[in-house]
């Protein structure tokens, strides 16, 4: 390590605090490191890679450590390669309507520097105040918004990526189109930091929307939302967003972050529209009718405080779940947009049958369901409970046509699991891809597959 040390000299630490500081994301897992490193530059990431490469080390690629799969945890003797300090905003092309970043800019910070420019870069994470953008690639992240504009893989044009020995390659192209070869770019975004380290990121970013109106719907019935979802897309109306929450979210999150929910709704439906003017204001009119239809009562924020303020409240969800018991399992699972009705009949049943409370919320419209199955960690009977309560949500989110993880990706966490969805040759291929990019095995080892 003191070579390393000498290598990016002041850019190092095995100090015991750092290694702390490094070793957990947001899954609850933690382990220390054999040391940090802060690379400023893309010379610095090959400095570390070389270095790791030569010695077999592991290496561990870290944004904010705000991934809720373990992602970021590291393995034995491996040393975290945190690129927080790879944070500027290289270039914004107004005229191409591109915009190139290194990869430890915060979302957040991106996408007020673009509305400085009027523009607008659409995958909003709930942790976009602190998560970085080189994560959300290697996490192909989504967000409220996903549902009408796509999630992180639908806005990466190309990358800058270091290869685990050491050498730089430039995937994708800077133009609207391109198909020249096979698209390295689309296989990066998603890889959870197993293939290469991501330097350098070209987004594509859109227009400032004219104007939003947001909605919100509350059910008396958790059932009511889930038809109003299936309603409302079945008009033809793609809200910019159309978020769900149980009452067991509303109650935690007006604890932690209190805006007026009220409290005897059963399930609330966050949706906001956005687009010009008269058109957003006839479709508003539509969802209103919708929900009311379903006994819904709908309210409509009446100016941008009151939409900030419901939007704090929406991200604040899942650190306010933390009030009602010392630890969640964290699950992502995404069903056929129909469905979800159903499936949210399936989790109460389960709930009710184990005795674990279960709270879910998240993009209903895409038919993302975050479901937090609370525990405490220290009661060894409950936590296996949860564990097994988890295969059964899985397979029947899988009966109905559905995925095991639409956007925090499979880590640790969930690598025990992937073979339930992805069958044998597809795996092994996955296998073998990994093989190519990553002979000796030190690029965030034991992710994704199970070891
Ligand atoms: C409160 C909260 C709300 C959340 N809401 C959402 C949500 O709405 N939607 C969503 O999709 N996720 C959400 N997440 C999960 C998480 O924020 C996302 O996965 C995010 O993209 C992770 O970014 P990060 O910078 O923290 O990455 P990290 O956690 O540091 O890393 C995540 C993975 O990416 C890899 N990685 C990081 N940087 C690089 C790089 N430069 N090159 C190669 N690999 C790299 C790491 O090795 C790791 O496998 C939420 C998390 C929290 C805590």
């Amino acid at each position: 390590m003191k070579r390393l040390a000498e290598l990016i000299p002041g850019r190092m630490s095995t100090q015991p605090e750092d290694l702390l500081c490094y070793g957990f994301d947001a899954s609850g897992l933690e382990a220390a490191p054999s040391a940090v490193v802060w690379p400023q530059s893309v010379d610095d990431v090959v400095k570390v890679v070389k270095f790791a490469f030569a010695g077999d080390v592991p290496i561990i690629p870290r944004g904010a450590g705000s991934g809720m799969t373990g992602g970021t945890v590291p393995s034995k003797g491996a040393i975290i390669l945190s690129l927080e300090r790879m944070n500027r905003i290289l270039e914004i092309d107004r005229e191409n309507m591109t915009a190139l970043v290194e990869p430890g800019v915060i979302n957040g910070k991106f996408q007020r520097e673009l509305e400085r420019h009027k523009l607008f870069y659409p995958p909003d994470p709930a942790s976009m105040q602190f998560c970085t953008i080189g994560g959300n690639v290697a996490e192909n992240s989504g967000g409220p918004r996903a549902l009408k504009y796509g999630v992180t893989r639908d806005y990466v044009m190309g990358l800058e990526a270091v290869l685990p020995d050491g050498r730089i390659i430039h995937t994708g192209v800077k133009t609207a189109k391109g198909v020249v070869g096979y698209d390295l770019t689309r296989l990066l975004v998603g890889s959870e930091g197993t293939l290469a380290v991501i330097t350098k990121i070209r987004l594509k970013v859109l227009p400032m929307p004219d104007e939003i109106v947001t909605l919100l719907a509350l059910f008396r019935e958790v059932e009511k939302a889930g038809d109003a979802v299936r309603l409302i897309l079945g008009q033809g109306i793609i809200p910019r967003t159309l978020e769900f929450l149980d009452s067991g979210a509303v109650h935690a999150v007006e604890k932690y972050s209190p805006v007026g929910f009220p409290q005897d709704a059963a399930a609330l439906l966050l949706i906001e529209l956005d687009g010009h003017p008269q058109g957003i204001v006839k479709e508003a009119a539509r969802v209103t009718e919708v929900c009311r239809k379903l006994g819904g009562e709908v309210i409509m924020a009446e100016d941008e405080a009151a939409r900030e303020k419901i939007w704090k409240s929406r991200r604040a969800v899942s650190p306010a779940l933390y009030h009602l018991k010392p630890a969640k399992i964290s699950e992502d699972i995404v069903v056929p947009r129909n469905r979800i009705t159903e499936m949210l009949g399936i989790l109460k049943r389960l709930g009710n049958e184990s005795g674990i409370t279960i709270i879910n919320f998240g993009h209903a419209g895409d038919g993302n369901i975050h479901v937090n199955l609370m525990i405490d960690r220290n009661n060894k009977e409950e936590y296996e409970k949860a564990q097994r309560l988890v295969a059964e949500i899985f397979r029947a989110t899988l009966n109905l046509g559905g995925t095991i993880s639409g956007e925090h990706g499979i880590g640790l966490t969930k690598s025990a699991y992937i073979s339930m969805e992805i069958p044998p040759a597809e795996l092994e291929l996955m296998k073998k891809i990994k093989g190519i990019f990553d002979p000796k095995n030190i690029l965030n080892p034991g992710k994704i597959f199970p070891v």
